[in-house]
Order: structure tokens, then C-alpha cells, then sequence
């Protein structure tokens, strides 16, 4: 069981996939918070065996769309006055800023190491992102 008592208001990531916290900490960059936040790790969970989950102690407009990219059966669940008052799953985002690199090497990103890594999600239903600049098709 989590328990989200211990929250009273502040946002709950749940459902993420077993030893992956550590890296949806680091692409919601949220060790730039002033609030305290908890990674969770190997919790039990009848629907996925084992899971880790991020708790962050407030409440914050934090920009989560990275995670349906990442990981779309992750939820959130949003903690005011001790009550969950929302919990939905995140869309896929519409770009995906300096997460994934573009692996052409004549891509202008490539060259210009300072320009951000952007790609546009151009196909939702096969979840293709391409490259802003040089449209190639990101690849694992
Ligand atoms: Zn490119």
C-alpha cells in the first residue's frame, strides 16, 4: 500500500516501472525543488509486482508531459488537504526538449552543441517524433 497520508498536499507519481524513479527524477529535473521530495523504490504493487513512486511535499505546477513519453502508464495523482482530489494518466508531449539527442551527424544539433535537442511528436498514433531541424526519425 503507499501511502499518501503522509502528503498533504503535493503530487504523487505512481505506477512508474521498478528501479526507473531515479531516472524520472533526473528528466523532471526535480532536484531544482526547494520541497522535499521521496523516491520510493521496489514497492509492492498487485498490478506490476514491484514499482517506484515520487512523492513531492507541495503543491507545484510542475511540467510532468515528459512522463507520457517516458512511460504512459505512469499516474499522477494530485494531493490537496490530504484528499486526492485528480489522478490521470500524461498525454504524449507535442515536443521533448533535451531528453533524447538526434543521432544524425550532419544534423545542425550535432554541430552547434549549445542548441537544444527538440523533437515534434509527427505521428501520435505510431508515437513518431522527428528531429526539429533535420526531421530525422528519433531510433532507440
Ligand atoms: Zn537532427
Amino acid at each position: 500500500m503507499i501511502n499518501i497520508d503522509s502528503i498533504k498536499n503535493g503530487i504523487v507519481i505512481d505506477h512508474i516501472q521498478a528501479k526507473k524513479g531515479l531516472k524520472i527524477y533526473e528528466a523532471l529535473n526535480l532536484k531544482e525543488l526547494e520541497c522535499s521530495v521521496a523516491i520510493i523504490t521496489n514497492a509492492r504493487s498487485k498490478k506490476m509486482g514491484r514499482k517506484d513512486i515520487i512523492k513531492i511535499d507541495q503543491s507545484i505546477d510542475l511540467d510532468l508531459d515528459i512522463l507520457g513519453y517516458i512511460d504512459p502508464n505512469i499516474t499522477i495523482n494530485i494531493i490537496k488537504d490530504d484528499k486526492r482530489v485528480d489522478k490521470y494518466h500524461v498525454k504524449l508531449p507535442k515536443e521533448i526538449v533535451n531528453l533524447i539527442k538526434c543521432k544524425n551527424p550532419r544534423c545542425i544539433t550535432s554541430i552547434e552543441q549549445e542548441l537544444d535537442q527538440v523533437f515534434v511528436l509527427t505521428d501520435e498514433k505510431n508515437k513518431i517524433y522527428r528531429c526539429k531541424y533535420c526531421e530525422s526519425k528519433k531510433t532507440e
